[in-house]
């Protein structure tokens, strides 16, 4: 009997085997897979971390339309590509696609695996998934899908780095060498559409027949040890002071969620109620706010109630730490995703 965690081999055959033809007719058409430039890879896997791929397309077209190539991004302004990124999310993903297309501005494009590694903010599974899909270079990908599968396939019961280390072992040896950007694109799009965490479609697996999980009815176990982080819950208080159409914001400082970004005041009053209060005495002094609303927003296991506050003043006087400006110098502007709702939120409030 085969030992746990034991390589199947041959998954790909000579012609790819029935992955292959299922990615062949069932693959999403997604903007990102009709071309091979490795520029347009890139950008699309730095997007796709962490980011559903709905939620990539449109930002990834307009990224696309704005910096078609790496000269037009490495001459961006940094301002004006976060601001291009609104809506995505995990802002340093942006900041590191800037510093990349910069150092390769001066270096030269890569032209394999190893040499993207050199990239700044370019990691192992980006490096091989541009070689692999861009330049037909023979070399495995591996991402959560990939270890998803290969843990359920295989019948392994390694978690964490073990896991990992396995799963690029296994994934190297079945890698289909005559196609690697489609082997490697299909074993990602299975586990993305296929072999899902929770309720997998077993059976329209074209896997199926080989899948130990399957067969030992330990598809629900696998992988181990998929520990869920808690999800915390903050309360943020946010004010919005205008005066002769103006509005002022703050650059969020580094080291904060959103750093580089622009905001409102914001106060996190998750564990003291009063805070938000006490620092807008201290801000504006005798300010009467009005309630705009609130909502909820999620981000990275938190959830947050926003509640959003005008405060009228009578002149764009100035406030520690702040900058005064128009509306429509603000829509230009890179807000993170809650404070461009609770700018919507204040334009619908002054009316
Ligand atoms: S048969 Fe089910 S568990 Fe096995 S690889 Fe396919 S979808 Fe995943």
């Amino acid at each position: 009997m085969r030992r746990e965690g034991a390589p199947i081999g041959g998954l790909a055959g000579r012609d790819g085997g029935p992955l292959l033809a299922w990615y062949r007719r069932n693959a999403r058409d997604l903007p990102w897979r009709r071309t091979r430039d490795p520029y347009a890879i890139w950008v699309s896997e730095v997007m796709l971390q962490q980011t559903r791929v709905e939620a990539v397309v449109p930002r990834y077209l307009r990224w696309m339309e704005r910096f078609p190539n790496v000269l037009s991004l490495a001459r961006a302004s940094e301002d004006e590509a976060l601001a291009l990124w609104q809506g995505l999310g995990y802002y340093r993903r942006c900041r590191r696609l800037l510093q990349g297309a910069r150092w390769i501005l001066e270096n030269g494009l890569p032209e394999c695996a190893a040499e993207w590694r050199a990239v700044p903010g370019v990691g192992e599974y980006t490096a091989a998934a541009i070689a692999s899909i861009a330049l037909g270079e023979a070399v495995p990908v591996v991402d959560g899908n990939v270890e998803r599968v290969f843990a359920r396939l295989t019948g392994c019961r390694e978690s964490g780095a073990e896991l990992k280390r396995q799963a690029w072992k296994w994934a190297a040896r079945n890698l289909f060498a005559r196609d690697p950007g489609a082997w490697n694109q299909a074993l990602m799009e299975l586990g993305a559409t296929v072999c899902t965490p929770r309720k997998p479609s077993c059976d329209g697996c074209p896997l199926a027949a080989r899948c130990v999980a399957k067969q030992s009815w330990t598809v629900e176990e696998l992988p181990v040890g998929r520990s869920r982080t808690p999800v915390r819950h903050l309360r943020h208080v946010v004010w919005v002071p205008v005066a002769a159409g103006k509005v002022a914001l703050r650059r969020i400082p580094p080291g904060q969620w959103w750093e580089g970004l622009w905001e409102f005041p914001r106060v996190d009053a998750t564990e003291d109620p009063e805070a938000a209060e006490r620092e807008l005495a201290a801000l504006l002094p005798g300010a009467w706010p009005e309630r705009l609303g609130g909502f909820r927003h999620v981000v990275t296991h938190h959830k947050i109630t926003v509640e959003a506050w005008l405060v009228r003043l009578d002149e764009p006087r100035a406030l520690d730490g702040l900058q005064w400006f128009g509306w429509e110098e603000v829509a230009r502007l890179a807000l993170p995703t809650p404070q461009r709702k609770v700018l919507r939120l204040a334009r619908e409030g002054i009316g």
